[in-house]
């Protein structure tokens, strides 16, 4: 049944071009260590991002270039310099790091307001759901004020970085909604779809870690 799936899918999103992510979140989200664990199916030890790692990831018959871009504080300001031609901005919460919940609010604002990322879709890996204490999704959509966004179409998914729960769930959101995309002009890079153009209805919400809703938008 799944093989048949993948085969149905291949013939209706034949994979025309590589799409690209950036990978945004503060310090110590686990950006890291989401990235090796969908290139490399395993949890890796980790360092803090300093500057940017560039991975591939691939799900289905699409191929993504993954931009993971540093967190911290005098890294941030340079993450808009990668959005130009991004297809989908994947972001990293610590949900136990109530501390800086309103940093990344601040920062999540920024990316949804930044004009290169205007059609983009958003995921929002809301992070170490495995911890006591920490924020579900739900509480961290509030947090964030996503409610409010009608410029993206955008998804909270509930995760845990070490095990790879909810990850595959995360990229199966993010593919549904880049897969309609136009190919990239010869040339040049991918541009960002525009926020008119045709997409899917947004993925049923995949149960999120721990029996938690996954909210996901209307955009
Ligand atoms: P980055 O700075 O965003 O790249 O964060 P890292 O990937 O380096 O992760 C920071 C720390 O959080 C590391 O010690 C990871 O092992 C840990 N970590 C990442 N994801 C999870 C998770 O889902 N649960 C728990 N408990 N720890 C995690």
């Amino acid at each position: 049944m799944g093989q048949l799936f993948s085969s149905l899918w291949a013939t209706l999103f034949p994979s025309s071009r590589t799409y690209r992510l950036v990978l945004v979140g503060l310090d110590n989200a686990g950006k890291t260590t989401i990235l090796y664990r969908l290139h490399l199916g395993q949890a890796v030890e980790t360092h803090p991002t300093v500057g940017c790692n560039v991975e591939s990831w691939s799900h289905r018959n699409l191929a993504f270039e993954v931009w993971d871009l540093g967190g911290q504080a005098n890294l941030r300001p340079s993450w808009a310099t990668y959005y130009r031609g991004t297809d989908a901005a994947v972001v990293v919460v610590d949900c136990t790091d109530r501390a800086r919940i309103g940093i990344v609010k601040s920062e999540v604002g920024a990316l949804l307001g930044h004009e290169h990322l205007a059609g983009a879709a958003v995921l929002v890996f809301a992070n170490k759901q495995d911890c006591a204490g920490a924020m579900g999704p739900a509480e961290l959509t509030t947090a964030l004020g996503l409610d409010a966004v009608r410029r993206q179409a955008w998804h909270v998914q509930g995760c845990c970085g070490l095990t790879g729960e909810g990850l595959v769930e995360g990229l199966e959101w993010v593919s549904q909604r880049v897969a309609h995309l136009p190919p990239a002009p010869v040339g040049g890079v991918a541009p960002a779809v525009a926020p008119a153009a045709p997409a899917p209805a947004p993925a049923a919400a995949a149960p999120a870690t721990a029996g938690t809703p996954a909210p996901t938008s209307t955009a």
